[in-house]
């Protein structure tokens, strides 16, 4: 029997009208490179945004043009993410960190016919723009001083033109965003974002049990919006009117500081290196900045330690809300959050739960497998790898048929991260399959490492890596930075991992460093670490053997 409810497609142009419509004098607020800050309302923002559609238009920008965006998290921004897929053309964020032949490379294979680049960011885009054979058209935003001639400005794009716009027929299932993996290994992988996928997204991230966003609500997305969409939150954000605070170039973490307490933020998000900035400088300034507003703090890209969330916690009466995603998947898969049975158990145990990667939220389906391929038991103990699927996970890659082994024959993607699964469905991640340290074909955590070395009240980051060793294959090593006028030795921080872990998955040493390669995205960068330190024990002729790996 046919169901007799309405087929309305799910797409973008909703939000915009909602947007524009109920919550016109809601405010969008940006920090500008200089440090000024830049308000103005939702009703601006939807006017704003139809004009600009309406110049794409006249450009020839139509269903399924590719436009690139090179831009920090700022107002303008915010107007392409809804203004191009407006005419039915793709938002391609670009990531303002690659190398420039990397930035050109997906520009090509996206074939991006218009390049909307911030001002100060028009150095990379130049460098870029040699091996770059698709664009057409270069806006320039004037964010960091006038556009420069040869270039199209932003604001002469959209001058005088309508405010209002005849939307196309767009089927949901059609392209509305792209987003390239960063492609630690191999070239990068585009996602092909449904303008379904991110309506449900949206609706779903915003729901109580998962980031509960509403019109009271002031977000600050520190996460780039060339990021897996800033983790959704501008979408968030447009379907419910919250008040959108962009801290443009500024990621630093005084400035961010500053940006929460005078904003009044309620839920912010980024990666874990943010905020163990953040909550040194907090430790270093306590009562400085009134943070009595924020109700959350959205940790993800990595794994957030539990010092982090218990000193955010303990010392600040923050939340930090632990998530796991990926470009993949819109991006959010999973949350940690207590269920109500939990409500009283003690702060260990609490934090136990919390420290996980969390479970999915609604409409995400995970399990685990072994290397048979066979699904593996719910026992918070079998690691196995993650795979996921539902209606915001990527089906395929863009031309990319040689990454069809990521997909399974029965519907599935996989993650690429090892994994268990308790009884209650919490995740917890033990590592990235490519970073998984294997000592004499045993598996050692590299994340749980790091997560305990965290906990030292001298280190401000750590990061474990496999090194070759001549007997056991590989062995963990540990790159450590210190805080600010803090001292400790290798053996001190030995002693003070031996209590939680087996003797042969202690690293065999500890690096001191100024500061951990990043990935693009702000992640600790493992390859370059392992590459710096590849012969570093082979050549330590007196590099201590481990006991034999047993569990
Ligand atoms: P990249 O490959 O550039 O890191 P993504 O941002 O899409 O691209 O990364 C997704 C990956 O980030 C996941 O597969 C996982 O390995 C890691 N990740 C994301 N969130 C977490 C988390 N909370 N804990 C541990 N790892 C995480």
């Amino acid at each position: 029997m046919e169901g007799l409810m309405m087929d309305h497609p799910l797409t973008l142009h909703y939000l915009l009208e909602r947007a524009g419509s109920l919550f016109s004098k809601n405010e969008v607020v940006s920090r500008a490179p200089d440090m000024s800050l830049h308000r103005y309302t939702y009703g601006d923002f939807y006017r704003r945004t139809l004009q600009l559609a309406n110049a794409l238009r006249k450009r020839g920008v139509t269903e399924g043009t590719r436009v690139g965006t090179l831009c920090w998290n700022h107002y303008r921004h915010l107007e392409l993410y809804f203004g191009i897929p407006a005419v039915g053309a793709v938002l391609h964020t670009l990531n303002l960190r690659l190398h420039h032949s990397q930035l050109a490379w997906i520009i090509n294979h996206a074939e991006d016919q218009v390049v909307f680049v911030d001002r100060s960011l028009l150095p990379l885009y130049e460098q870029a723009r040699r091996e770059v054979h698709t664009v057409q058209h270069v806006v320039v935003l004037p964010d960091d001083g006038p556009t420069p001639d040869g270039y199209i400005d932003y604001e002469d794009l959209i001058r005088g033109e309508p405010q209002t716009l005849s939307y196309p027929t767009i089927d949901e299932r059609a392209a509305a965003g792209m987003c390239y993996t960063s492609g630690t290994t191999g070239n990068p992988k585009g996602v092909v974002y449904t303008h379904r996928s991110i309506v449900l997204h949206t609706v779903a991230s915003c729901t109580a049990d998962a980031l509960a966003v509403s019109e009271n609500d002031t977000l600050l997305p520190v996460v780039p919006m060339f990021h897996a969409n800033a983790w959704g939150l501008p979408f968030d954000a447009v379907l419910t009117g919250a008040k959108l605070v962009f801290p443009g170039p500024h990621l630093d973490p005084l400035s961010l500081l500053d940006l929460l307490a005078h904003e009044r933020v309620t839920l912010t998000a980024g990666v874990p290196t943010i905020w163990l900035g953040i909550l040194d400088l907090l430790d270093r300034n306590p009562g400085r900045w009134d943070l009595s507003a924020l109700r959350g703090m959205v940790v993800g890209g990595s794994a957030a330690p539990p010092a982090l969330i218990d000193g955010f916690r303990r010392r600040h009466g923050l939340r930090v809300i632990h998530a796991w995603g990926m470009t993949e998947s819109d991006p959010l898969g999973t949350l940690a959050r207590l269920k109500r049975h939990m409500a009283d158990w003690d702060d260990a145990a609490k934090l136990e739960v919390l420290s996980k990667q969390g479970v999915p939220v609604p409409l995400v389906e995970l399990r685990h497998v072994g290397d048979d391929g066979r699904v593996l038991p719910r026992d918070g103990a079998t690691m196995g790898e993650l795979q996921m699927r539902g209606p915001w996970v990527a089906k395929a890659y863009y031309k990319n048929p040689e990454a069809a082994d990521r997909f399974t024959a029965d519907g599935w993607f996989k993650t690429g991260d090892i994994v268990t699964i308790d009884e209650e469905g919490y995740i917890r991640i033990t590592d990235r399959a490519k970073d998984v340290i294997k000592s004499g074909g045993e598996w050692i955590s590299s994340v749980d490492l790091e997560n305990a070395l965290m906990g030292h009240p001298a280190v401000l980051e750590a990061c474990v890596f496999a090194v070759a060793h001549p007997k056991w294959d590989e062995r963990p090593l540990a790159a450590v930075v210190l805080k600010e006028g803090m001292t400790v030795s290798a053996d001190d921080l030995r002693d003070f991992l031996a209590p939680h872990f087996a003797k042969w998955w202690l690293p065999d040493d500890f690096v001191f460093v100024d500061a951990i390669p990043r990935t693009s995205a702000g992640k600790f960068l493992k390859a370059e670490l392992r590459d710096r330190f590849q012969n570093y024990l082979v050549k330590q002729s007196s590099a201590r053997q481990p006991e034999t790996p047993r569990r």
